[in-house]
C-alpha cells in the first residue's frame, strides 16, 4: 500500500474533533433517508446554477428545501459556460440599456462582495480590423457607454493603440489592426462558484443530493406534490414529498414538463456553444473579444493559466445528454480565433480539453444568435413551476425572481413560511469569502506549521478557488503530509483537495473530482494513473 493510499483510507477521518474533519457531509444513505422522511416546502429539481441559487435563497428565507440533480452539481450547462460575469456588451446593440446596467450591478456585487475569492476583474480588448463588422468610433463609443452603465467602477472604456495592446497580449494579430477598444468585466471558475453556492444552500439548511435522477412526479388530486427518484450511484429508488416543486433542469426543462402534462407543448429551443482550452504560448494580461460579424463575438480568455477559446452558436435538436464538441466545432473556433490571435497560439497540439453546453432560449423563429436570453418562470397544469434561460451572471437575481413567484402563489401558503426578501441581507457572501491575496500570503507565510510548505502556484490556486476554506484544505495536508503532494507534477492542485472534495464537496465520481472540484481535466492532466488514484480514494 502506498503512502497516498494509506492517507486516503479510513484513518483520514480521525474522530479527534480537529477542525477539518468535524463537518463531513452526510452519507448518501443519510441524505436519502432525510429526503424521503420529510415533507419539504420546496423541491428543486436540477442542480445547475439556477436551481442551486433558488435553493440557496429559499433556504435562507426559512423554507425547508431539497435540491437534487441527476448528475453532478453544475455537471451540465453551468460548468460549460464562457466563465464570464458580464454586463453583456452585445446587448447594447439592441438598445437593452437597462439589462446591461442590471447585469453590471450583479457582476460587481458578486466580484466585490459575494465572492471576491472566486471571481476576478478582467480587462477586455476588442480589436478593430480594417474591413471588420464595426468601426473604431462606434466601438469606442460602445465601450464608453458600457463602462458608464457600470458607474465607471472598472475604469473608463476607451480606445488604445495596437502597439500598446500588443504589450499585454503578445499573441494579438496586428496586421490590419486599426485600434483596440478597452473595457472591463469579470471572470470565474463556474464549476467551483456553483459548488460554493451549493455549500451556501446546505449551510442554510437545504438537503442536497447529486447523482439522484427524478424519474417521475408525484400527484395528489392533480397537483404535483413531489417526485420519484433513482440514486444513480447504487440504484436505490426513493421519493420526496414537497408542497411546491421547481423544475430547474435547463435543457431538460420540457422533458420534466411532459412528466407533469404529457401534452405540454415545447417551450424552449436549444443552441449549442462549444469551447476549447489550450496551453498558452505567452503571458496574457488581457482577454480578446473579437467581433466575427454584426452580432457575434469570439473570446480568447486567459483562464486558469490556460487559454479558453469560444464559442459557437448553433441550433441543437438532439438529446441534451449527447451534446459534444465535433471536429467542425474545433475548426470553426480555431478559424474564428485566428481573426485576432496569431497562428502559433492556435496549433491543435496545444488543445488540452474541449466542452460544449446548451443555451436555453425561448421558443420561436429566427437565428439563435439573435434570440433574447431572458429568464422565464412558468406554472404548469399541475402547479409545478419551471424556470429556464438567463445568464450565470444574474444567478442571484434569478433566485430572487423565483422566490417572488413562490411568495405570490395562489393561497400564499409559502409566503406565510417565508421571511420576506426585503428583510434578508442584500449581498450575503458565499462560504470562504476573503481577500484572496491575503489568504495566499497567509498560506505562504504560515508554511511549515500547521500548514505545509506549499508552492506559490498552489497557494495562489487554493486562495482563488476556496478563499478562507483554503486553510482547512492546507491543514488537512499539514496533518497528512502525503496529501500535500501534487496530484500531477504540472498542476497546482494537491491531493488534500481530492480528499476534501470527497468529504465536504459531494464528489462521487472521478470526473466530479477532476473536472469540477479541481482543474486536472481541463489542463489535460487527468492521466490514467491520476484517474486510478482518485478512483481508489473515492472507494476508500
Ligand atoms: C456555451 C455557453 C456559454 C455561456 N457563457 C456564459 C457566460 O460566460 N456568462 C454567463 O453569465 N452565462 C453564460 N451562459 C449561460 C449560463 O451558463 C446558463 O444560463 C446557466 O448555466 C444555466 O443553468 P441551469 O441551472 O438552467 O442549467 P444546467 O446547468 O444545465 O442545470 C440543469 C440541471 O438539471 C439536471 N437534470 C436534468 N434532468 C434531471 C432529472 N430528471 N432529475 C434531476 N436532475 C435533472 C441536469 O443534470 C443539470 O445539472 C453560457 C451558456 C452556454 C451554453
Amino acid at each position: 500500500m502506498s503512502t497516498l493510499q494509506r492517507a486516503f483510507g479510513p484513518e483520514a477521518h480521525p474522530t479527534d474533533g480537529s477542525a477539518v474533519f468535524t463537518d463531513l457531509n452526510p452519507s448518501r444513505a443519510e441524505s436519502r433517508e432525510q429526503l424521503s422522511r420529510a415533507t419539504y416546502d420546496l423541491l428543486v429539481i436540477g442542480g445547475g446554477i439556477l436551481g442551486i441559487s433558488t435553493a440557496w435563497h429559499a433556504a435562507q428565507s426559512g423554507l425547508r428545501v431539497a435540491l437534487v440533480d441527476a448528475g453532478d452539481f453544475a455537471g451540465a450547462t453551468s460548468s460549460a459556460s464562457s466563465k464570464l460575469l458580464h454586463g453583456g456588451l452585445r446587448y447594447l446593440q439592441t438598445g437593452s440599456v437597462k439589462l446591461v446596467a442590471e447585469n453590471h450591478f450583479e457582476r460587481r456585487a458578486v466580484t466585490r462582495e459575494v465572492a471576491p475569492h472566486l471571481s476576478n476583474p478582467l480587462t477586455f480588448y476588442l480589436p478593430v480590423y480594417k474591413g471588420g463588422p464595426h468601426g473604431a468610433a462606434k466601438l469606442g463609443a460602445g465601450v464608453f457607454a458600457y463602462s458608464a452603465l457600470s458607474g465607471f467602477g472598472d475604469g473608463v472604456g476607451h480606445l488604445l493603440s495596437p502597439a500598446k495592446a500588443r504589450v499585454d497580449v503578445p499573441e494579438l494579430r496586428t496586421e490590419g489592426l486599426k485600434a483596440v477598444a478597452v473595457y472591463g468585466d469579470s471572470q470565474m471558475n463556474d464549476a467551483r462558484m456553483a459548488l460554493m453556492t451549493v455549500r451556501a444552500a446546505a449551510d442554510s439548511g437545504a438537503t442536497v443530493l447529486n447523482h439522484a435522477e427524478v424519474t417521475g412526479l408525484r400527484f395528489s388530486r392533480g397537483r404535483v406534490c413531489g417526485a420519484e427518484l433513482r440514486d444513480r450511484v447504487d440504484g436505490t429508488e426513493f421519493g420526496v414529498a414537497a408542497h411546491v416543486v421547481l423544475n430547474a433542469t435547463g435543457p431538460w426543462v420540457d422533458h420534466l414538463r411532459r412528466m407533469e402534462d404529457p401534452a405540454a407543448a415545447p417551450s424552449i429551443r436549444l443552441s449549442k456553444g462549444a469551447h476549447l482550452v489550450l496551453k498558452r504560448t505567452s503571458r496574457w494580461r488581457a482577454a480578446l473579444a473579437t467581433p466575427i460579424d454584426k452580432y457575434r463575438i469570439t473570446f480568447a480568455l486567459p483562464w486558469e493559466d490556460m487559454l479558453l477559446l469560444g464559442t459557437t452558436d448553433e441550433e441543437y435538436t438532439g438529446d441534451p445528454a449527447d451534446v459534444a464538441v465535433t471536429e467542425a466545432d474545433v475548426d470553426q473556433i480555431l478559424s474564428e480565433a485566428s481573426t485576432s490571435v496569431r497562428g502559433r497560439q492556435l496549433r491543435r497540439e496545444l488543445i488540452t480539453y474541449s466542452f460544449a453546453g446548451l443555451r436555453v432560449l425561448p421558443g420561436g423563429p429566427g437565428a439563435t444568435s439573435k434570440a433574447k436570453r431572458e429568464t422565464v418562470v412558468t406554472e404548469g397544469k399541475g402547479g409545478m413551476l419551471s424556470v429556464a434561460g438567463g445568464k450565470w451572471t444574474t444567478f442571484r437575481h434569478i433566485g430572487r425572481t423565483v422566490m417572488a413567484k413562490l411568495a405570490a402563489l395562489p393561497g400564499r401558503t409559502l409566503a406565510r413560511e417565508m421571511e420576506p426578501l426585503e428583510r434578508l441581507p442584500k449581498h450575503p457572501p458565499l462560504p470562504g469569502v476573503a481577500n484572496p491575496h491575503a489568504v495566499q500570503h497567509r498560506l505562504l507565510s504560515d508554511g511549515g506549521d500547521p500548514v505545509p510548505n506549499l508552492g506559490e502556484d498552489t497557494a495562489r490556486h487554493l486562495a482563488r478557488h476556496y478563499g478562507s476554506i483554503a486553510f482547512d484544505v492546507a491543514r488537512l495536508a499539514g496533518e497528512r503530509p502525503e496529501l500535500a503532494e501534487r496530484m500531477h507534477p504540472d498542476a497546482p492542485e494537491i491531493w488534500a483537495q481530492a480528499v476534501y472534495a470527497r468529504d465536504h464537496e459531494w464528489a462521487e465520481t472521478v470526473d466530479d473530482v477532476l473536472r469540477r472540484r479541481t482543474t486536472l481535466t481541463i489542463r489535460g492532466l487527468d492521466t490514467p494513473e491520476v484517474r486510478e488514484q482518485v478512483r481508489r480514494m473515492l472507494d476508500s
